[in-house]
């Protein structure tokens, strides 16, 4: 079978800017030499261009996990376009349907089954995309918002005005203006380029899968450290809309403080969390799989699964019932600000739900340690 028609200009790009940083910068380096402003111009600039992706174009834009203002909008959308990896429209419309078809060669547009090099990079080097949608009919909430398609209308002028401006300003500013192009415009560019890149790659082929094990994507520290908190991308493909990927306090997810921050400073709003008995449902549905999978070969399976089938389904009515008196208190809750009425009995709705929360986490701990001793 004759392959698609190589795409020259991503080519280019991609060749020329790995090849700078990977031969022209230390040469410059040994020859010249780099000073901290230029070094740190260059991972300033990449922090900048990473957080732009993960923030703007893929939480904000591709999920919806929360509303921006208008100046949160603008600065995703600059940051964004330094990143020059294509316009939010674009982006957007790929990234939803990789969410939609995941792991669909026809249809996920960087399907990880296709390899790592494909889900990498290999997928926007030749002409693959051949049912994609001009129209962007995927994206019509997106074509409401004017700085998104103010990006998308002026785009080509827009990334090369800021992927030379910005380093050319500085560099001027500093001095050694090849220096400069050099680390904050060429190094920083690819570099982010691959860090971004590590989340349809990387991130579907190392970790772990807590949630799921119906798709690839995976559950990674590590990837979480190199993509702003986009290695959780198990628990992402599971809760999208969710504007954390990282849940717990502990997990690197800046993207995720960086919104949180924005809200507290009025700059965005509306952020979504996916209820806790959803994401520990789901986990525990995950564990009871995997538990029951290693012990099949085990000459106690079939006690050992009664036991654990049973402990699972005390876990799940626990999740059950406090769920429901959440869904109480929030609807007696509401009802009372709505109606004004007194005689609500809030207070003793909402001291149930945190003892029926206590009584399922307790349960959880149970369930986690009996799956841990007899896995
Ligand atoms: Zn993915
Ligand atoms: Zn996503």
């Amino acid at each position: 079978m004759q392959k698609p028609k190589l795409i020259w200009l991503n080519v280019i790009v991609f060749s020329l800017t790995a090849l700078i940083t990977l031969l022209g910068v230390p040469a410059y380096a040994f020859f010249h030499g780099f000073d901290g402003w230029q070094i740190a111009a260059m991972l300033l600039g990449i922090g900048f261009c990473e957080i732009s992706i993960t923030a703007g174009y893929h939480r904000l834009w591709s999920h919806r996990a929360y509303e921006a203002h208008w100046l949160t909008r603008l600065v995703l959308a600059i940051g964004g376009t330094y990143a020059t990896q294509n316009s939010i429209l674009h982006w957007v419309s790929d990234h939803r349907r990789h969410h939609q078809y995941v792991d669909d060669n026809k249809k996920d547009p960087y399907s990880a089954k296709l390899g790592f090099w494909y889900s990498h990079i290999g997928w926007m080097l030749r002409d693959y995309n051949t049912d994609f949608d001009p129209h962007y009919n995927n994206c019509r909430d997106l074509q409401k918002d004017p700085i998104v398609m103010w990006q998308h209308r002026h785009y080509l002028p827009l990334v090369l005005g800021i992927n030379f401006g910005i380093p050319i300003l500085l560099g001027l500013w500093h001095g050694d203006l090849l220096g400069m192009l050099l680390l904050a415009g060429v190094a920083r560019l690819a570099i982010s380029h691959h860090l971004t890149f590590f989340i349809n790659s990387l991130a579907h082929v190392w970790g772990k899968q807590p949630y799921t094990d119906l798709n690839s994507s995976r559950d990674n520290g590590v990837i979480a450290l190199l993509t702003m908190g986009e290695g959780y991308h198990n628990y992402h493909h599971c809760f999208q809309r969710d504007y954390r990927n990282g849940i717990r306090w502990w997990q690197f997810d800046p993207t995720k403080w960086l919104i949180r921050g924005l809200a507290w400073l009025g700059l965005a709003k509306n952020l979504y969390r996916t209820p806790i008995e959803r994401i520990e449902t789901l986990r525990a549905q995950m564990l009871l799989t995997t538990t029951t999978r290693k012990l099949a070969h085990s000459p106690h399976a079939e006690t050992l699964i009664l036991r654990l089938q049973y402990e699972y389904e005390t876990l799940i009515s626990r999740i059950n019932e406090f769920s429901r008196a959440k869904k109480q208190w929030i609807d007696a809750s509401r009802a009372s600000v709505m109606e004004e009425l007194e005689g609500y009995d809030l207070e003793n709705l909402k001291k149930r739900v945190e003892i029926l929360k206590a009584n399922f986490l307790h349960q959880k701990k149970h369930w986690q340690v009996l799956n841990a001793s007899i896995a």
